[in-house]
């Protein structure tokens, strides 16, 4: 095939980035990952290897980005984005998504390239507004334990304005809500690795406090799908626009554990253990405007896109029987 655009895709080894990755190249674009696999993994790329429109960079933003000959494209999706290292890795989070994140919008000012960023739900902390929409400015506590994470995410999005008030810069935000799937990593501590990889081991499910929590769950493919009619759309559309994605089918997390306990052959049971401080109460994304703007909306229902990732953790794991 002909490769035609030249896209560059911050954390393509990561969860999102690698199906991203893959997605673009069935696009047809040339594509260059970088990432210093803090939290990515070098085996969600090793498919590509033989690959002739794809390059792998060993990369951390936060340092000056490669000189590149041309870039179209830019997707940026380089963080840690689990809970879990909020606190491990505080200092490199705040520092990927303050520096690292001007490193990339100077090379979209450079080469006139588009930017897809990725946001987060998390900007909208622990939300007093139900569901949530883009004009939601949020609740986040600066010192709380999930600030590193919501505090930079948060300037990114500000940096985003600033430059786009300074420069000709065509950037599409994407505030993207709770998504699951394969190449998540089993010990990544967010909810579904961890009950999925529990069942599977016949380990008990631990849900945080009483479970009555809510989330969204979004299955990876439909966000990647997403990610591409927006970085496919015109910039008169959508340009320096921010957009909310995620599924607005909202449950407990008790709904979900006993979900993933009707779906997995398993011995495990539920157990309730502390929850960890400023967890937010409810999550549900107001998805109207990606809706009417660029007609997407979520298909992959919560049952299909549990069994898709339970086979891939079983295979992980390496619980399949030798002949399955
Ligand atoms: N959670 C849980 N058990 C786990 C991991 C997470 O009950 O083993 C809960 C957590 O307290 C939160 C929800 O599941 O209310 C989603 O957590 P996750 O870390 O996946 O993402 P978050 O939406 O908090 O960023």
């Amino acid at each position: 095939m002909t490769r035609g655009e030249h896209a560059v895709v911050t954390g393509g080894a990561g969860f999102v980035g690698s199906h991203l990755v893959d997605r673009l190249l069935e696009d047809g674009f040339r594509v260059t990952s970088i990432d210093n696999y803090g939290s990515g993994r070098r085996e969600n790329l090793e498919h590509l290897s033989d690959e002739a429109g794809f390059t792998e960079l060993e990369h951390d933003i936060r340092e000056p980005l490669p000189e590149f000959k041309n870039v179209d494209q830019i997707y940026h999706f380089a963080s840690r984005a689990s809970p879990a290292d909020f606190k491990s890795h505080a200092i490199e989070i705040a520092q990927t998504n303050s520096q690292g994140t001007r490193n990339v919008y100077d090379l979209a000012i450079e080469h006139y390239a588009q930017l897809v960023i990725a946001s987060t739900s998390e900007i909208y902390g622990d939300p007093e507004v139900h569901p949530q929409s883009e004009e939601y400015s949020g609740n986040v506590n600066v010192r709380g334990p999930r600030a590193p994470y919501d505090e930079s995410k948060r300037f990114a999005e500000a940096l985003a304005v600033a430059y786009a008030q300074r420069y000709e810069f065509d950037a599409r935000i994407l505030r993207i809500f709770n998504t699951y799937g394969p190449r998540m990593r089993n010990d990544d501590g967010r909810v579904i690795p961890n009950f999925l990889s529990q069942a599977i081991q016949g380990k008990d499910l631990t849900v945080y406090g009483d479970g009555t929590q809510t989330r969204s769950f979004c299955y990876v493919d439909d966000l990647v799908e997403g990610i591409r009619r927006i970085g496919g759309a015109e910039s008169e559309r959508v340009a320096n626009t921010v957009f909310n994605i995620g599924h607005t089918h909202e449950i407990t997390i008790n709904t979900l554990a006993e979900t993933v306990l009707d779906t997995v052959d398993t011995s495990s049971e539920i157990v309730h253990i502390d929850r960890p401080t400023e967890d937010p109460d409810y999550r549900q994304p107001n998805i109207d405007r990606i809706q009417s703007t660029l007609d997407w909306e979520p298909t992959v229902d919560l049952h299909t896109g549990l069994d898709r990732t339970i086979s891939y953790f079983e295979r992980e794991l390496g619980a399949m029987t030798p002949d399955s």
